[in-house]
């Protein structure tokens, strides 16, 4: 696997009021990678209506982030370019946290109380039984590698193509069902904050959440993510694919990391980490819910697209006098939109005249995506 150079993928954009992370973990070749570098960010934006207020900008956010991943992953196919990518994207609006991710580049959430969360999910076929799943029932074939003799090896993949993921930006030499549709989640710190680490799988297949949040506490920003990299290859030895970003939410007043002397921090440690914890991400929110550390404001993963873009019709007529389509943004002409809904047998309660709207291209996407078309197959 291939990860876009360092240098490219840590962006602190001055934009407005937020602030921003991503990573992209590419393979088959960096194209992937570097276009969605370039260009998730403004189709992201892009998604988002004018004029709003920060609230609402923020209420916005999911949705649009929906749109911007699809709208990236539909431009860098009609490339033509073979390769793919993960893609982490995280925004940081002072407390509220949004991150929305495809792939397997994990990112954490480790907050003061000592509880650690993940605010992505992995999109593997070998751990993710729904995704397994989703891309049968969309006609794709899930297996292991087999080589000579028969024998299977190696993590389950997709075929064509022998992806482990089950989502992704690009891959066109993949199934359509492996989808660039981001499981999103949006939370809210308390005023004491919160560190994100964000890391590529290589990171993950050598030491879990709670090692990676564990090994670095105490630390700056800069040298935390370093130490996490260094646990990783202590524990497992390689080097590919083991990117990590480590970004502190820190109250404003308080804009140096509490210097806390790593050997004083053991101590603690011990004392709030020493029952090994297995559960869930879901379970370990809830209690940090119940406990008013983290508020949970958004979670969605699910890949079918008139779910995730609603049944508001924002975007139809009534608002601006032309119809827009939700991904792609282009004006369409009335006679032009294709509701999201129409022949959907997922959003029975919405009226398939009723908006978003799609143009026929990216209409013609999302039946790729649910596996209504053969993969590849343009209906003209
Ligand atoms: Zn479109």
């Amino acid at each position: 696997m291939f990860i876009v150079p360092q240098e490219c993928q840590l962006f602190h954009f001055p934009l407005s009021f937020f602030n921003k992370k991503r990573i992209f973990d590419g393979h088959n070749g960096t194209a992937a990678a570097v276009f969605s570098r370039d260009h998730l960010l403004n189709h992201v934006l892009g998604a988002i209506p004018c004029g709003l207020g920060r609230d609402e900008w923020l209420h916005a956010l999911p949705r649009a982030l929906v749109a911007g991943f699809v709208k990236t992953d539909k431009e860098f196919q009609s490339k033509g370019q073979t390769s793919g990518t993960t893609a982490t994207f995280v925004i940081v609006d002072r407390w509220t946290v949004t991150v929305a991710s495809v792939g397997d580049s994990r990112c954490i959430l480790d907050t003061q109380g000592g509880a650690v969360s993940e605010l992505t999910v992995d999109h593997r076929l070998e751990e993710n039984a729904e995704e397994r799943e989703r891309v049968t029932a969309s006609g794709g074939e899930v297996g292991r590698l087999s080589i000579f003799g028969g024998t299977e090896i190696g993590p389950l993949r997709c075929w064509p193509g022998g992806l482990c993921l089950s989502r992704s930006i690009g891959d066109m030499d993949v199934g359509e069902f492996i989808v660039p549709i981001p499981f999103v989640k949006q939370v809210k710190l308390s005023a004491v904050g919160g560190r994100l680490i964000i890391a590529s799988d290589g990171v993950w297949d050598a030491i879990s959440s709670d090692m990676a949040a564990k090994s670095c506490r105490g630390l700056p920003a800069e040298l935390a993510a370093r130490q996490v990299v260094k646990e990783a290859l202590r524990t497992r030895g390689l080097k590919d694919d083991t990117t990590c970003i480590v970004v502190d939410i820190i109250p404003p007043d308080n804009t140096v990391q509490p210097a806390t002397p790593p050997k004083k921090y053991n101590k603690l440690r011990s004392l709030f980490f020493r029952r090994k914890s297995h559960k869930s991400a879901a379970k370990l929110s809830k209690k940090l819910s119940a406990v008013g550390i983290v508020e949970e404001l958004f979670e969605e993963g699910s890949a079918i697209l008139a779910e995730r873009l609603g049944s508001e019709d924002s975007n139809g007529p009534s608002m601006s006098g032309l119809f827009i389509c939700a991904v792609c943004q282009v004006d369409l002409a009335a006679s032009e939109g294709i509701s999201v809904h129409a022949g959907s047998i997922f959003s029975t309660s919405s009226k398939p005249w009723q908006g978003p709207f799609l143009c026929a291209d990216c209409c013609n996407k999302k039946d790729a995506m649910e596996g209504k078309r053969p993969s590849g197959v343009k209906v003209t």
